[in-house]
């Protein structure tokens, strides 16, 4: 079959096909770029979808650019599934049929749900919340169910908890560590988090997994530590793996994700992997809207020929819920009888910080969200315990001076 000529694609149409797609026009180049979109509207904010699910919100309303904005760029968007690259031929051929060659390809796949082997239900009656089409089936529930079992303790979890609840819907959240979000925050804050859900009516249950579902007419139940439990909806953020297929088809690289070097270079010199599909050192996969962005802009600088080094930065995480602000900070450094752990609260604020030779090496607060920047500045650039007390005091110096003053 004859191919449609591209010089560049990119398939999965999200942020970092889009900063890729911005960073070859900031950079003066003008080559058409096919952009394939596995999806139902213009590419969107994933990161809003669940969090916005109390009042919903229509199809246009999360978009990353307008319409104009692809034909402005020289972009061909097309609304298709790639099914298969051919590495060798340099060639992709799409679900409606069409064939596309190309010289230089993105995979930017991103990652899917996991959907749990739950026996007793068809996959389809799991419902999910990675995509706006995913979140839009919870909300088409919602008009007429109420109770809702959400399996997984991750932020997608606490997130769509939280949503459901101001929705006014009974929550049930079964995950399989003891607290939510364990592996973001340690058990002080958590605490905070978790008498919170509980206050506003979230049943939890911890250490569990959810391995059988009954079906019961139009509801369901399950046992969960030896109590019955009914629900009518079932919601899976069970976490995400990286959509790799088209890259083990391809014969790239493949781990837990799509091994990639520094320059986002896959095994192939002529395929780049991008944001959560791309596998880089010590094995790491990101998941952060900000991490796929600036991948998608380094895979950019390879193709034009101006490779810059991709270096981790620091992970960080920031989410509203409950009533309360959560930042986590490079977390996953932590390691327990080496970092000295300093533990403050005032007010409703409540931090660690942690530190490995006098430097910050992670940091985890409760309701500081004015600063949160600048914790941020303090762990990227691994200030030192004096410099964290004097730019970062608790009290902040603002409450001091109002409470010195009231005195
Ligand atoms: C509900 C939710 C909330 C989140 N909240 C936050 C947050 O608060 N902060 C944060 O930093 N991160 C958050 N994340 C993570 C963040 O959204 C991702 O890190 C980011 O979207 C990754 O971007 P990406 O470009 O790699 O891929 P994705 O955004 O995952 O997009 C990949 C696209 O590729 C498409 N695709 C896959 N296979 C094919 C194919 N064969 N053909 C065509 N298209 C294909 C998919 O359908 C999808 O549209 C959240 C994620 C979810 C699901």
């Amino acid at each position: 079959m004859n191919s449609i000529e591209y010089q560049i694609i990119a398939i999965g149409a999200s942020i970092a096909s889009i900063s890729f797609i911005r960073t070859l026009r900031e950079n003066n180049n003008v080559e058409k770029v096919l952009l394939v979109h596995g999806e139902d509207r213009l590419p969107y904010k994933r990161t809003k979808i669940n969090k916005h699910m109390v009042r919903g919100f229509d199809k246009e309303e999360f978009r990353i650019a307008d319409e104009l904005w692809y034909a402005d760029n020289n972009v061909d968007l097309i609304y298709d599934r790639v099914i298969n690259v051919d590495a060798e031929e340099k060639v992709v051929s799409t679900k409606s049929g069409k064939v596309y060659s190309y010289n230089k390809l993105l995979l930017a796949t991103g990652a899917a749900s996991v959907i749990p082997k739950v026996l007793g239900l068809d996959n389809d009656e799991i419902h999910g919340v990675q995509n706006a089409h995913d979140v839009d089936r919870v909300l088409d529930t919602c008009s007429e169910k109420q109770r809702f079992l959400i399996v997984g303790g991750g932020v997608e979890s606490v997130e769509t908890a939280d949503q459901l609840i101001r929705k006014g819907k009974q929550v049930i959240l079964a995950g399989r560590t003891k607290f939510p979000l364990q592996k973001l925050f340690p058990e002080n804050l958590l605490t905070v988090l978790v008498n919170k859900m509980h206050q506003k009516g979230v049943k939890l249950f911890s250490g569990v997994s959810v391995n059988h579902i009954k079906k019961q007419g139009d509801s369901y139940m399950t046992s969960l530590q030896g109590e019955t439990i009914e629900f009518d909806v079932v919601i899976a953020c069970a976490g995400a793996v990286p959509n790799t297929e088209l890259a083990i088809k391809a014969g790239l690289k493949v781990e837990r994700g799509i091994v990639v070097n520094e320059y986002l270079q896959t095994s192939d010199k002529d395929i780049l992997a991008a944001g959560d599909v791309a596998q880089h050192a010590r094995g790491i996969v990101t998941g952060l809207w900000h991490s796929a962005e600036h991948q998608g802009k380094l895979a950019a600088l390879n193709v034009l020929g101006k490779p810059q080094k991709h270096t981790l930065p620091p992970y960080r995480l920031k989410t509203e819920v409950f009533d309360l602000f959560m930042f986590s900070g490079a977390y996953e450094n932590v390691m327990p009888g080496v970092d000295e752990a300093v533990e403050e609260t005032y007010g409703d604020i409540c931090r660690t910080m942690y530190y490995v030779e006098d430097r910050l090496n992670a940091a985890v607060f409760i309701n500081d969200k004015d600063r949160a920047k600048v914790y941020q500045q303090a762990l990227f650039e691994r200030w030192n315990k004096d410099m964290v007390n004097e730019q970062l005091p608790l009290p902040p110096k603002m409450s001091f001076a109002f409470g010195a003053s009231l005195a």
